[in-house]
Formats: structure tokens, sequence, C-alpha cells
């Protein structure tokens, strides 16, 4: 790294103090600037980077519930509001028990840049909460989002900060969070929340955009080496909202995708996976992968280990950060892998990162080839300003069209800094250059 910038990114370690995840998401962008300081000397002299990694506000906040059994419960509600360069706070919220400070920040790190990517007018922020909605009934989520939007709300609004989902918020969850705003408010306030039901203000596309638009954008990339996902065998880690349309789209393109996981195991199903079924069994029943092995035969279910032991030409990390060390890409480079395409945010440990790129295997870090969500997020919001709703197939082709232009500027920023290929770099500089410029415009703030 830079020396000028490994100084700031060591202040910016010991001012946070624990937060390994945040740390990693700042080393791994500033390992990609500095080429851009030596273009731009006025980012280091308005202090870009130290005025980009203190987020604009931090929110902590205390979240009482009961419980169905009458027992008082109490999580802990973050919404870190990073960076309104470009637009309002955008960014998901997260619901699940690994939730704490540090992995808020690094979301919102890594939101800043991949919302300025899509080049929509959309700043970074991510929220969410330790609370874990795994095995609690519907009532008890109603009772925690509506406790979590009790104090959320004074903080959001459509110019101002528009959480959506992740992990453990979906299409249930935005509904219980956009009900009590609006009991709260009084406000009929569409753009406030993305990821809403169709009839009350979502839009189509969006439940599918995040996999959809990594698939996008990893046949992008095996474009340019003359290739395509027709004949590909894929292995797609996670099996949730970003995997199942990312398991979808992959096979709609004409390849195989045969295995996916959950946090207890993975399934190998050779013929390509059933994505109606394993819709029904997520989806619908909210079940686990394990029930899959027993409604259809010839699949195999892996209890425990890891599904990146099975070879692929494509692999599309859609389960969470961290899930692919250093060891597994080998083993994966080794076996014939082709390309990666991160469907998950920081997916791929640094390790894992190296490995790839060392290999030539074709590398889309998460910050690309997942803005496909919050992209489609900003196509909602658009969609509520002008009290619109748009078709499938309209939606669908502003969504390609964004993917491939987020692509292109990828390649393009690469090769202008004398690196063909590295999407890291690419992504890194294409995204920090429109909110440096931004901040630098709007001066001292
Ligand atoms: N949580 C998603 C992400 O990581 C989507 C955010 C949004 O739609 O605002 O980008």
């Amino acid at each position: 790294m830079d020396a000028r910038l490994e100084a700031i990114r060591d202040t910016v370690l010991a001012r946070n103090p624990g937060e390994a995840e945040f740390h990693q998401a700042v080393t791994e962008v500033f390992e990609s600037l500095g080429p851009v300081h030596d273009r731009h000397p006025e980012f280091l002299e308005a202090a870009i980077l130290e005025r980009l990694c203190e987020p604009e506000r931090q929110i902590i906040f205390r979240v009482p519930w009961t419980d169905d059994s009458g027992r008082v419960q109490i999580n802990r509600g973050f919404r870190v509001e990073f960076n309104s360069a470009l637009g309002p706070y955008k960014g998901g919220l997260r619901f699940h028990p690994s939730v704490y400070l540090g992995i808020v920040k690094f979301l919102g790190f890594e939101q800043i840049f991949k919302n300025a990517l899509t080049g929509m007018p959309i700043g970074g922020g991510k929220g969410g909460s330790d609370f874990d909605p795994r095995g609690r009934s519907d009532a008890e989520v109603m009772r925690f989002c509506q406790s979590f939007m009790t104090e959320l709300y004074r903080h959001i609004g459509e110019y101002t900060d528009v959480p959506a989902g992740d992990i453990g918020v979906g299409g249930r969850e935005i509904g219980y969070l956009f009900g009590q705003y609006k009991r709260i408010t009084n406000r009929y306030e569409s753009g406030v929340l993305t990821g809403k039901g169709i009839s009350w203000g979502g839009s189509l596309v969006r439940p599918e955009a995040t996999g959809f638009g990594t698939v996008i954008f990893t046949g992008e990339m095996l474009k340019t080496r003359g290739s395509s996902f027709d004949g590909q065998r894929v292995v797609v880690s996670g099996s949730g909202n970003v995997a199942i349309n990312a398991i979808a789209k992959a096979q709609a393109l004409g390849a195989t995708v045969v295995a996916c996981s959950d946090s207890s195991g993975y399934i190998v199903d050779e013929a390509g996976i059933d994505v109606g079924l394993l819709r029904r069994i997520k989806e619908v029943e909210r079940g686990r992968l394990k029930d899959y092995e027993v409604r259809r035969p010839g699949v195999s279910y892996v209890d425990g280990g890891s599904v990146w032991d099975v070879d692929a030409t494509v692999v599309l990390p859609c389960a969470t950060q961290n899930e692919l060390d250093g060891d597994a890409a080998a083993r994966l480079v080794r076996n014939g892998l082709l390309a990666v395409g991160e469907g998950a945010n920081m997916p791929s440990t640094r390790e894992a990162v190296a490995v790839f790129q060392e290999a030539g295997v074709l590398f889309a870090p998460g910050k690309a080839a997942n803005a496909g969500g919050v992209a489609t997020s900003a196509l909602e919001m658009q969609q509520n300003a002008s009290r619109d709703s748009w078709s499938f197939e309209h939606t669908e082709q502003r969504l390609t069209d964004i993917m491939v232009g987020i692509h292109d500027l990828c390649a393009q920023t690469a090769d202008e800094y004398g690196e063909p290929g590295n999407y890291v770099l690419g992504a890194n500089i294409g995204g920090f250059v429109k909110v440096a410029d931004a901040m630098l415009a709007q001066g001292l703030i």
C-alpha cells in the first residue's frame, strides 16, 4: 500500500478498535487508491480519505420488545449514516445475531462506493440489529420491527436516509417497518423505505435484482474472455433471496447450478437445482436446505462442511462476509475455476482475492457485482417520486443497462490505471472518484 495512504489507514484502525470487518473493508479499498492520489493531490490536501472513513452520523439505540411468552427482550439497533455526498444515505438493514458496530460500518463503507458505481443519486448508509429472526413467530418479528422503527423513524426520510433489506430483512420486515413509520408520522411517504410490496409502492424486479445483477455482471466479465454462462458448472453459496435469484438467472442463461448452502450444510444436485422447490422451502415454508434432499431424488445433503469443496467453473458467493478463504480459493482454482461474482458483501477474504487475482481468474468484487439490488432500490425511489410503477420488462432492462454500465466503468478504469482486468481496482477507483469529486465541490463538511 502507498505509504501516504497507509499512515491514514493506520489512524483509521486506531480510532476504530475491535472492528475487524471495517478494518478489512478500509484496507482493501485503500490498497487500490494510491495511483488516484498521484493524479489528484487535491484529494489528499482536502483530507478526503480521512473524512470518508469517519461516518457523518452513527446512531445506536435500545430496542425493547416482548416475546410470545411475555418476556422482555432487549436488542441493539444501529444506523450508520456514512456519506451523503451523492444523495440521501441509502443501504439496507441487517437483522442477524452477528451484527455489531464493526459489521454495520464495513457494510456502510462498502455501500458508499457501490452506490456511487450505480450512477444513481444515492449516498451510503447501513443499519440493523443483533436481533435473530430465526425461529421467531410473525407476531414477534412484528413487535420487534415496530419497536425498532419507533426509534429509527426520527432519523430517516425520503430526502434524508432510505433503508431497505439485507440479511434477515425481507418483504415481511419492510412491511412492518413501513406500517409503523406511517403510523408514527402520519405520512404515506413511499420513498422512505425500499423493498416494499408491489401493491404499496414497491418495484417489480427489486426482489430479483441483486441475484440477477450479479449474474449479469459476471456474464459481462465472461464475455471479455469470449465466454458466457451457457454450459458453465456453477456453485452458489447461500440460499436466501440473493442466492435463489442468482441460481434462477444463471440457469436461465444455460448454466447448471449444482450446489448451494445454508449455515448448516449444503446440497449437491448434479441435474441442476430446482429453483421452484428451493423457493417453496425457503420463502414459503421458511425451512432449511436439508428439506430439499428429502423431496428430490438423487440429491445429496452434506451436513456441515464447505460448499466450496464442490468444483465449478463459476462460483457466486451469495451468503455472507468472509465465507470463502484462501484455502478454498486455491482448491477452486486448482479445479478449473474461471470466474467469481460476489453476490454477498465481502464474502471473499483478502487472501482469497489474492489467490484469484494471481491465478488470472475473473473476479468481481461485491461492491460492483451486487450493486443491482441497491440500483433497483433507486429505481423504486424514482417510481415513488413520480407516483408511477413500471413494467417488469422496463425495470429489468434498466437493471441490465446499469449492470453493464458498472462493468464497463470498472473495466475502463482498470485499463486507464494500467491494470486491465482488475475489477477490484476498477470498482474502488471508479466509485471513489465520484464521491471524492462531489465532496471536494461541497466544501469542508
Ligand atoms: N442490502 C443491499 C446491499 O447490500 C441493498 C440495499 C438497498 O437496497 O438499499 O446493497
